[in-house]
């Protein structure tokens, strides 16, 4: 949806460029993704799909800065907001920044967790070249994610996350640190934003269904006229609809964020619209939010020692225990969830 949204920007001339994440070729710079403008639809559409990937605007930014024209930008919410505040000190950006198109966000992950991908898929990370987060199977339920590395000479090889050990994405394995204290789930300051409808019976379709935001009455028009054209399939549904299918997100960004607020590192930023609290949570939630930051935090360490050391198993047997811990907490899975359960009013 989001590669439609911004390929009709540029058909309909509205747009000369629009800066989204590509796949990149590893051997030349050890990257996977990066951000690149692209001029045409057939551009726009080799980024399509989700990157949970580290990447940076500097070069993107300089480009649009160097080269006059009308752009869109394409990001996670805290890009967006980034080059807003851009925008409202930049004259030329003001100018050349046409749209911003938001990505709803969970959290984002480390260039690790293609690396670790690679330790449990038996391949050579030297060897990998091409990697899918969430390889498309329209006959498998859209929830169900599955990794995918193509390798030098051209094999490929994948597994579904939840047999990877780090593969929960609720855990927040290899999570950025500053998505701990993140309060923007669905790109708040974007023009448009979109999403995944992760309730039933969307979740299930293999084909995969988009939630969409639009705050900006040219991309509204834009959808409406698509929409009386037959060329687009979208129903109108409220806030509470998008809300329900961010609710993990957002609890951990209301609720989550409330808890973490309260032992954060004083030097940080923390102006948030949530105030620090959570003392009267169960104790079963807190220990998810515990569990979760701590499988966040240590992730990178425990990963780099492995690394380090040359001993992959440090990691994977970490990553597995630490799973059962937050799985005990969350879902109240194994012995010790048995044994929460027992402690459950
Ligand atoms: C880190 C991350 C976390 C996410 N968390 C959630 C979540 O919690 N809940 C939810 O509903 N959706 C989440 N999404 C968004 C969701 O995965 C889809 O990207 C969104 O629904 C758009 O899908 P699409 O099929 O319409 O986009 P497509 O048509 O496939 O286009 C995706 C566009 O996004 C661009 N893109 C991909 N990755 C990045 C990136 N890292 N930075 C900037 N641009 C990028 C691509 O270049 C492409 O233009 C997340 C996405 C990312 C990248
Ligand atoms: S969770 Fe927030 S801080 Fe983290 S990548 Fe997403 S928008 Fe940025």
């Amino acid at each position: 949806m989001v590669s439609w949204v911004a390929a009709e920007l540029l058909s309909k001339g509205l747009i000369d460029g629009v800066a989204h994440v590509v796949p990149t070729d590893p051997a030349a710079d050890g990257r996977f993704f990066d951000f690149r403008i692209s001029r045409t639809p057939a551009e726009v559409r080799e980024g399509a799909r989700s990157r949970y990937y580290p990447v940076e605007l500097s070069r993107a930014l300089a480009e649009m800065r160097a080269v006059p024209g009308r752009y869109a930008v394409v990001g996670v919410p805290c890009f967006i907001k980034a080059v807003n505040l851009l925008r409202a000190e930049d004259p030329v950006l003001r100018e050349r920044v046409a749209f911003t198109l938001g990505l709803f966000c969970g959290h984002m992950k480390s260039a690790r967790f293609v690396e670790s991908f690679a330790w449990q898929l038996d391949a050579p990370f030297g060897e990998v070249r091409a990697v899918e987060y969430r390889r498309k199977d329209p006959d498998r339920p859209a929830n169900w994610y599955t990794a995918e590395l193509t390798l030098a000479d051209g094999s490929r090889r994948w597994q579904d996350w939840w047999h990877l050990v780090d593969g929960d994405w609720g855990a927040g394995f290899f999570q950025n640190s500053a998505c701990n204290y993140c309060d923007d789930v669905v790109a708040e300051t974007a023009d448009v934003s979109f999403g995944d409808a992760w309730v039933e019976p969307y979740s299930s379709d293999g084909r995969g269904t988009n939630v969409m935001i639009v705050r900006h009455p040219e991309v509204a028009a834009l959808v409406s006229a698509a929409i009386g054209e037959g060329r687009l399939s979208l129903q109108e549904v409220d806030a509470d609809f998008i809300a329900e299918t961010q609710a993990a997100g957002l609890r951990q960004r209301r609720e989550g964020l409330a808890y973490r607020l309260r032992t954060a590192p004083p030097a940080l930023p923390l102006r948030k619209r949530v105030a620090p609290g959570g003392e009267g949570l169960p104790l079963r939630r807190k220990l998810v939010y515990r569990s979760r930051k701590w499988i966040s935090a240590g992730s990178h360490r425990v990963f780099a020692l492995a690394r380090a050391w040359g001993w992959r198993g440090l990691y994977l047997r970490w990553a597995r225990y630490s799973l059962r811990l937050y799985e005990a907490a969350t879902y109240l899975r194994g012995p010790l969830g048995k044994a929460l359960r027992r402690l459950e009013p």
